[in-house]
């Protein structure tokens, strides 16, 4: 069976609650998501998360928050947890994201704990894998990607694996407008489907959903797309510009 392919907007630290309508509007009055191979989903930030849900409203653009803690409830300054999500209007979140890693500290073992605190609420995690420029350099980004993963996916059981997407964004190309090509990206993703397939068997990991994210536009969504273990995208920068999301969304292989 092919894999539905799964396009997420990552709109980070951008977007007031007027900004988040007015993007959405426009999305909704630009895009047709007709086909039922594709999942759209766009990620703006907690704040703006209500009215997000309800400019969706009766949309096939699901809703996702761009980070969750493990606990449902606590003393836990700053966090937000999964059940708070599930209300707002969330069914995905993403986990491990490298700006989180690298800036606040996140690790390995904490990405796990989120992923697992999602899917028990119901959450589909997109869990972030990659290396950075000095590990790709080193030749390390096998080892650096098949430990993330590994971690990542500790206990989370072959039906937690089918409600997630990994998606691999090589840390040199977040933002920065270089894309890793399609072949390396293919290599990639390759080697993560075959952890899933030691973790969770052959047939979890035929149906996982892997994404590329890194600087994926307009020009290099295509050629990303064909390539046959390349399920998806997750979209900084270009999904804060309609016209760009759309043409990403509406990818042609
Ligand atoms: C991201 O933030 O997940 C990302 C891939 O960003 P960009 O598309 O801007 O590189």
């Amino acid at each position: 069976m092919p894999r539905r392919a799964v396009i997420a907007g990552n709109w980070k630290m951008y977007g007031t609650v007027a900004e988040t309508r007015a993007l959405l509007r426009s999305l909704r009055a630009r895009l047709t998501v007709d086909d039922p191979n594709r999942e759209v989903v766009v990620a703006p930030p907690y704040t703006a998360l209500g009215a997000a849900a309800e400019e969706l409203r009766g949309s096939p653009i699901e809703l996702g928050a761009q980070n969750v803690h493990w606990e449902s409830r606590g003393a836990f300054t700053g966090e937000i947890s999964a059940p708070m999500l599930v209300e707002a209007g969330c069914r995905w979140v993403i986990v491990g994201h490298s700006e989180r890693r690298q800036l606040f500290g996140e690790t390995d073992a904490n990405v796990n704990r989120r992923a697992r605190a999602a899917l028990e609420a119901g959450l589909r995690p997109i869990v972030c894998v990659g290396e950075t420029l000095a590990e790709r350099q080193a030749n390390r980004t096998l080892d650096v990607v098949r430990a993330q993963a590994r971690a990542a996916l500790l206990d989370l059981g072959g039906a937690g694996i089918q409600n997630l997407c990994i998606a691999y964004e090589p840390v040199w190309a977040i933002g920065t407008g270089r894309t890793a090509t399609p072949g390396q990206a293919e290599e990639i993703h390759a080697e993560v489907r075959r952890i899933v397939a030691e973790a969770a068997g052959a047939q979890a990991a035929e149906r996982l959903r892997i994404l590329y994210g890194g600087s994926v536009k307009p020009d290099n969504i295509d050629s990303l797309m064909a390539e046959p273990d390349i399920d998806g995208a997750l979209v900084g920068g270009a999904s804060l510009d309609v016209e760009s999301f759309a043409r990403i969304v509406e990818f042609r292989t």
